[in-house]
């Protein structure tokens, strides 16, 4: 059995790996370890091993586990990455870091006033429906444009665009099309990549994989 330090040193090797054949800076790519359904138990070793940015994607699980991991080590980021309600606004701007699935202007409004109430502000990516699946979450091509300005209106940097290719399909054409999409729009952060596709991510431009299974379970 492999321990968690060694599967996360593993993953940071193959990011550099990538990143270098597609002549990359390796520093320019943050791995976020996806600590959603994992316990305290199982999250704790990595941040032993120097892991500092963790992504949910339930408010509730989020603010059930880490406030006291917060407050036992410094330097966490956390990164919510799951469908947001407004309603979990609040909660959201206090504990999160980076939202990484802001689609629609009425989420951006309510994170901004709830912002602005607690004298915090998270950067906020971008998410696209990249794929242009009915039942999928972020916001429509066509609303990229709208979307980004939205964010460079409001108190809440703009980190970037983030995107979840469709299931079972070559990912690549996707992390193509949302770097373009990126490029055109002048923005610089690309949250894509996941356990199964980060490598072919960090070659076409991810700045930010979102690694769960693959720093957690043994291969
Ligand atoms: C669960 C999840 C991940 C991590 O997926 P793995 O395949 O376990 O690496 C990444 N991004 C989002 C949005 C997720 O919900």
């Amino acid at each position: 059995m492999t321990s968690a330090a060694d599967r996360r040193q593993h993953i940071l090797d193959e990011i550099d790996r990538a990143a270098e054949l597609a002549k990359r800076d390796p520093a320019d790519v943050q791995l976020i370890a996806v600590s959603k359904g994992r316990s305290v138990e199982e999250i704790e070793p990595l941040i032993e091993a120097g892991q500092r940015d963790f992504g949910e994607n339930r408010v509730q699980e989020a603010l059930a586990k880490w406030p006291a991991l917060l407050a036992r080590y410094s330097g966490i980021r956390l990164h919510e990455i799951g469908q947001l309600q407004s309603n979990k606004a609040a909660e959201a701007v206090k504990l999160f870091d980076v939202i990484h699935s802001v689609d629609r202007s009425s989420l951006l409004s309510a994170l901004s006033k709830e912002a602005e109430k607690a004298g915090r502000s998270p950067a906020v990516y971008v998410q696209v429906n990249i794929g242009e699946e009915e039942q999928k979450g972020g916001c429509a091509i066509a609303h990229i444009a709208a979307m980004i300005e939205a964010v460079r209106a409001s108190p809440l940097p703009l980190a970037g665009l983030m995107a979840i290719p469709p299931l079972g399909v070559e990912p690549a054409p996707y992390f193509a099309l949302l770097a373009k999409l990126a490029r055109r729009h002048d923005v610089t952060g690309l949250s894509i990549g996941m356990s199964g596709d980060f490598r072919a991510a960090v070659m076409l431009g991810s700045t930010t994989v979102r690694v769960g299974t693959a720093l957690f379970e043994d291969a």
